[in-house]
């Protein structure tokens, strides 16, 4: 059985990064970059207005004042979008709005406030202003050849907006894997039909899905799988030529009704691992069909989440190229004690408050999904011992 690190460890050995597409940056939210984009120009293009106001030559008014205004003589104006023809010259002004370049001879922006107006294209100037002030300087935020967006970054929105700021249109990011998710077991039904005797409803593939997609893959559902060795052969037969990778929940276990194993295995795919020490979760499988994978999950609905947000998230962030991709920890401090007494980690549901305290979401049994829903966190308590209450800790967050 392999601890969890090695387990990722293994899943990030076995992929390549998926080739590079290029995509218009509207679309590049949440991909990854193949190469750096440098900014063509410099941002702020331009010298410009911090406010709505006057450009001024401060030395006319550094004597100036609300007792001692200073009377400039107003010469233009620079709505935003044009420039100003000419030069400031000493005891005159220029009108300015929020980012209008600074005209030249300009070398401060006096903000509306501080102003009157008077009749005959006159100004009243009511308060000093130091060099430079209430400008907004070129280069000063990003220097034309720097880098808005590094390779291996997620990204972001506000990286989007740095990258159209700077004029770029397209990107180069790693192409998105289409994933199958399937489900096997024969007392699954479809939301909808009715409940016989035995059967339970299907809730992994709904929850997994918008996990795919957020973790950038194009996802594939497919129907509903029993447990026969002939239909799951089927139908991870058809998933894998569809997909780049496979998803399934259930199967994955001793049973002798529990078939993805044998079905992958007779298709031509090899077992890379089978079984991981966390609990939930212990039967995940992973294994490889020529370039195809197959990340197997345990049925239990919470196993199957646990092991998605633990191995597949970052093996599939990793496939598209990004750097970051070990789930986000948040800290707080424990309210109650938590006790494993088992001998693998343990990867308790737990919620953190806003004040950063930490409780268990109530039982912790792979089946129970009230506690799923309520949790925000998973908390590892490490095999045989207790967590105090009072003690600081680190809780992977998984409510994003
Ligand atoms: P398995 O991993 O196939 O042995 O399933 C373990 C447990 O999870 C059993 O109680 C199954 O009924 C349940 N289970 C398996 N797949 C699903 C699913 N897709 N939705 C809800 N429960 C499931
Ligand atoms: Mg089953």
């Amino acid at each position: 059985m392999l601890e969890l690190e090695e387990a990722r460890q293994r899943l990030f050995d076995a992929i390549q990064p998926l080739p590079a597409e290029t995509v218009p940056l509207s679309q590049a939210a949440g991909r990854v970059l193949v190469e750096a984009v440098a900014s063509p120009i410099d941002l702020p293009a331009f010298d410009n207005s911090a406010m709505d106001g006057y450009a001024v030559r401060s030395a006319d008014v550094a004597a100036g004042g609300p007792q001692s205004p200073v009377t400039l003589k107003l010469v233009g104006h620079v709505p935003a979008g044009t420039v100003f023809v000419g030069t400031v010259q000493p005891g005159t002004c220029v009108r300015v709005f929020t980012g209008s370049p600074l005209p030249d001879g300009a070398d401060a922006v006096v903000m509306q406030e501080d102003t009157r107006t008077e009749p005959d294209q006159a100004v009243l100037v009511l308060d000093r202003v130091k060099p430079w002030e209430n400008v907004r300087f070129r280069g000063e935020d990003v220097k034309a050849g720097a880098v808005l967006a590094q390779v291996g970054e997620v990204i972001t929105p506000g990286r989007v907006g740095l990258m159209a700021a700077g004029g770029i249109s397209s990107v180069n990011v790693h192409r998105r894997p289409i994933v199958g998710l399937l489900a096997t077991g024969s007392e699954l039904v479809e939301a909808g039909q009715p409940l016989l005797p035995g059967k339970i409803y299907e809730s992994n593939r709904c929850m997994l899905e918008p996990l795919l997609v957020r973790s950038g893959a194009v996802a594939k559902v497919f129907p509903l799988v029993p447990d026969k060795l002939d239909a799951t052969c089927a139908a991870l037969k058809q998933a894998l030529d569809e997909c780049d990778a496979v998803v399934t929940s259930g199967g994955v276990s001793v049973g002798e009704l529990d078939f993805v194993k044998a079905a992958f295995e007779k298709l031509g795919g090899a077992m890379d691992f089978w079984r991981v020490a966390i609990k939930p979760g212990k039967p995940f499988v992973f294994g490889r069909c020529h370039r195809k994978f197959l990340f197997g999950l345990p049925g239990n609905p919470v196993s199957a989440l646990v092991t998605f947000l633990l191995l597949v998230r970052p093996t599939l962030r990793r496939w598209q190229g990004a750097t970051d991709v070990l789930p986000p920890i948040t800290h707080g401090i424990l309210a109650e004690a938590l006790v494993n007494h088992g001998d693998r980690r343990h990867f308790m549901r737990v919620r953190v408050d806003e004040d950063g305290a930490v409780r268990s979401c109530g039982a912790q049994a792979s089946h129970l999904l009230s506690s799923l829903a309520r949790a925000n966190g998973l908390l590892e308590v490490p095999p045989n011992s207790t967590l105090a209450a009072g003690s600081h800790v680190r809780v992977i967050r998984i409510d994003d």
